[in-house]
């Protein structure tokens, strides 16, 4: 018997596979993981990283929790997957009662789908299915802002910011959008309809081409980890019921937690058309996402030809995931996790302070388990990933920005690691 020291080929994954947004033939390197367990991803050399980045604002409740794991389990033994077209299952409609109980009342209908990116896909198609429903066959593009992101699909793509999401490179093979200026009030910060005003402008002039606007609430994720004034989607909405569009938010990456409220738009308390839902909904365990909407749109979409909704995906609600989704709500819901978002945010907030006194440092802010320090320049991923990963942290700064969101189960003391691990690797830069 021979042992091998490494069991993964790092060596086939860097001439064959791709990793996300990343080159072939110039790879970073990438470390591997041979388990994950609390807040803890282990490297297959032994090494023990804290992880600050919650798998991407997926994993909430840590790695390798029993709950989930029996969840699973339990569901594996009665059956994986099963197809959605005239069958369903009681995982499907236990989750679909909890996303309806969860969400504000008027959502009321649920389409399961794989991944963000196609619940944003059915959320747009939702929205131009409605008004062609109701005849209104001109309104079929989409009004969003700079610095969104809202997945890599064609249609999601099209509403990511144009410049970080490339739009040159897809000229003409992906639908164009109206885009309005990024909020620009923050998120302590009152906003009134004249800070709005090329959002206003844009809805004036073009309403009648424009089927929704779609915006991430309150969070602008990975198009710049902005925060802004709740007032602004006050205004929003107030807008878009003036000018007939629908409203989609899309809180894929602001759900179950993160700001500190159960969905971001519960800071302004609006109530969407449509709201995309995703990443942390089987608290990181599974590919799955939701795409809710009212009854209204529900009705008309169905009145319309050909009388019913076009889409269905092969895994549609899959079992094991919905078995998991659901035990993550109730999970959380079971002990005060909006305490420990809090006492995270006030962890962070104290933590990253000190990086403000680095001339390097453009801004830090903290909102609920979201903790970001902003660059004056782009970093050296190659350089600054390796310096974490030495210190025993797992960070993956992009661009200007090196940001903290981790499982809200984190404790002091590693949370303090984490907020050192920034404040030391950007004191050295220059
Ligand atoms: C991540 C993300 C998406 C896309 O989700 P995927 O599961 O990666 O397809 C869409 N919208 C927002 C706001 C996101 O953060």
């Amino acid at each position: 018997m021979t042992i091998q020291s490494s069991i993964i080929d790092l060596d086939f994954d860097r001439r064959h596979l791709w990793h996300p947004y990343t080159s072939l033939t110039n790879p970073l390197p990438v470390y591997p993981v041979s388990r994950a367990y609390d807040v803890f991803l282990e490297l297959e050399d032994g090494r023990r990283l804290i992880d600050g980045m919650s798998s991407w604002w997926a994993s909430i409740h840590g790695y390798n929790h029993p709950v989930l794991n029996d969840a699973l389990f339990i569901q594996l033994q009665r059956m994986s997957h099963v197809m959605f077209g005239g069958l369903t299952h009681e995982p499907a409609v236990t989750l679909a009662k909890q996303l309806t109980a969860l969400t504000p009342q008027p959502l009321q209908k649920v389409f399961f789908s794989d991944s963000g990116s196609v619940a944003v896909e059915v959320a747009i198609k939702m929205a131009f299915q409605y008004w062609a429903a109701l005849g209104e066959t001109r309104k079929n593009r989409l009004l969003t802002v700079r610095s969104g992101y809202h997945g890599d699909t064609f249609a999601a793509m099209s509403v990511c910011d144009p410049v970080t999401g490339m739009h040159s490179l897809f000229k003409g093979v992906m639908p164009e959008q109206y885009f309005a200026e990024a909020p620009a009030c923050r998120f302590n910060e009152p906003c009134t309809l004249e800070d709005m005003t090329d959002l206003h402008l844009k809805l004036e002039r073009h309403h009648g081409e424009i089927a929704a606007v779609i915006i991430e609430p309150v969070v602008q994720g990975a198009g710049g980890m902005r925060f802004y004034s709740p007032y602004y989607l006050s205004h929003l909405r107030e807008l878009c019921d003036r000018y007939n569009v629908l409203l989609i938010l899309d809180e894929i990456a602001t759900g179950f937690g993160r700001t500190g409220k159960m969905f971001a738009l519960e800071h302004a308390a609006i109530v969407p058309d449509i709201m995309c839902v995703g990443k942390a909904l089987t608290g990181g365990y599974m590919t799955l996402a939701a795409t809710l909407t009212t009854e209204k749109v529900a009705d008309t979409i169905c009145s319309g030809n050909p009388g019913f909704f076009m889409h269905g995906p092969t895994f549609m609600a899959n079992p094991l995931a919905c078995a998991v989704a659901s035990a993550s709500i109730r999970l959380l819901c079971s002990y005060d996790w909006q305490a420990a978002v809090l006492h995270i945010a006030d962890g962070l907030r104290q933590g990253l302070e000190p990086c403000r006194a680095s001339s390097c440092v453009a801004d830090v802010r903290v909102l609920g388990a979201i903790g970001v320090v902003e660059l004056r320049k782009p970093i050296d991923m190659a350089v600054i990933q390796k310096q974490f990963v030495d210190k025993g942290v797992w960070i993956r700064p992009f661009g200007r920005l090196v940001y903290l969101m981790p499982p809200f189960i984190m404790r002091n003391k590693e949370l303090k690691i984490l907020t050192n691990a920034v404040c030391e690797v950007i004191d050295v830069l220059q």
